[in-house]
């Protein structure tokens, strides 16, 4: 019999999301017609913007004929997506990337997971608490962590615990760590890190020569104009150096099932070799991705790439000022209704304290069981999160206006 990867055993099941839908069916059970509101999972409910179903259009016609059908693209992806992505999300903001630092991806879930697989086993990991809980498990499955232990921690990682009094900002560990995710805006506090605490994990990671894996999927919903919140961790001095950048195009453009994203890893970040060589991380990447992946699909680059068109700009920011008006909604509704609420101004996340400091999984079940509006228990996130909870703002708005409606007159 094949023996098994046992770190694989260390993980305690995708519990959250499970035991959400299991609660849900227990009530329909009894109440058969109930009018449920979702403000839950974090996935978007408006259509692509137009530029982009027009360019996918296009390039379904591109396939039906001989003369201009693609097989095989580039695995890193079209220089047509990757020119684009370098002039507007980095040259724009004054951040030099060139084209080929751009590896496009089917989203920024598997590259979040699959970038550990570049970096040795002997690696510290830092993670926030509560955090995305994909950069910790890829790293369970892959053995750099310990067991899990009674207080909902694995052993043998540093968890950067994010509170109210710090604004749910990671503080710098006391300990040495090799590898740093961070997420900002944050899913799912919605905190956003200014250019100050930024520069302080680069000085970290410059200091330390550690790697910091910036998960930037929510850059989209910084607020316009503000100068303060980088959208790219390059626009730190000394980033390039010791940053890799994560982003997608499922929460700027509805991509969640169309599916594309990408890596920005600058031929400047190194790791070091056993042998004690300074090794760039840029060919490692580009090797395990042209190894494990056959690029993404031509149809949906095309769709990506329309985005970056005066047309596919004005739908963008229209589409996330839906959302953001109804983060607003909600953000205003509860504080109306006298509960403590964060998030919500550059992130389409609102994180809130549950009333009285009940448990999550609490509030859960009163939400549900008295007004019918689901939401995620923030302890599902992570020990820190244990009296908070997350609502999404990715909803419809009449009944998004409904779910804090109902709440409200709970309150
Ligand atoms: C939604 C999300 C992503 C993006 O995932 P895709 O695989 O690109 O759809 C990445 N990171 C965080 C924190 C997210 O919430």
């Amino acid at each position: 019999m094949a023996n098994i990867n046992d770190n694989y055993l260390k993980l305690p099941g995708s519990y959250l999301f499970a035991e959400i839908a299991h609660r849900i069916t227990n009530y329909r059970k009894a109440h058969a017609d109930a009018d449920i509101i979702r403000l839950g999972i974090g996935d978007v409910t408006r259509p692509l913007p137009m530029a982009s179903i027009r360019a996918m259009h296009a390039a379904v016609d591109e396939m039906a004929d001989a003369a201009t059908f693609r097989g095989y693209g580039p695995e890193q992806g079209y220089d047509f997506l990757r020119e684009s992505i370098a002039e507007h999300s980095y040259a724009m903001r004054g951040v030099s990337i060139e084209p080929d630092e751009i590896f496009i991806s089917d989203g920024a879930k598997s590259d979040c997971g699959n970038i550990q697989e570049i970096f040795g086993q002997d690696n510290r990991i830092a993670i926030t608490d509560p955090v995305y809980p994909v950069y910790l498990d890829t790293n369970v499955m892959a053995g750099r962590t310990g067991e899990l232990q009674e207080n909902g921690y694995f052993s043998g990682v540093t968890y950067l615990p994010c509170r109210a009094e710090n604004h749910f900002l990671p503080q710098l560990p006391k300990e040495h760590v090799d590898l740093i995710y961070l997420c900002s805006p944050n899913n799912p506090t919605g905190a956003a890190m200014s250019r100050s605490d930024l520069a302080a994990w680069v000085a970290y990671a410059r200091e330390q020569e550690a790697v910091i894996l910036f998960d930037a999927a929510y850059e989209a919903y910084i607020e316009a104009g503000n100068a303060d919140i980088p959208h790219s961790i390059y626009e730190i001095d000394g980033a390039k150096e010791v940053a890799i950048e994560f982003r997608s195009f499922s929460k700027t453009a509805g991509f969640t099932g169309t599916r594309c994203g990408y890596v920005v890893l600058p031929k400047t970040v190194k790791g070091r070799a056993k042998d004690g060589r300074h090794v760039p991380l840029h060919p490692l990447w580009n090797r395990r991705h042209t190894t494990k992946f056959n690029g993404t699909s031509y149809i949906v680059q095309r769709g990506a790439a329309a985005i970056y068109t005066e047309e596919g700009q004005a739908q963008v920011r229209a589409l996330i000022a839906y959302y953001m008006e109804n983060a607003r909604i909600i953000r205003e509704g509860l504080q109306k209704a006298g509960l403590t609420v964060y998030g919500g101004v550059h992130s389409p996340y609102i994180w809130l304290k549950t009333p009285g400091s009940m448990l999550s999984w609490d509030f859960f079940d009163q939400l549900l069981q008295e007004v019918q509006v689901i939401g995620t228990p923030g302890v599902g996130f992570g020990p820190c999160g244990e009296g908070y909870f997350r609502l999404t703002a990715f909803g419809d708005r009449e009944r998004t206006q409904e779910a804090v409606e109902r709440i409200r007159a709970l309150a």
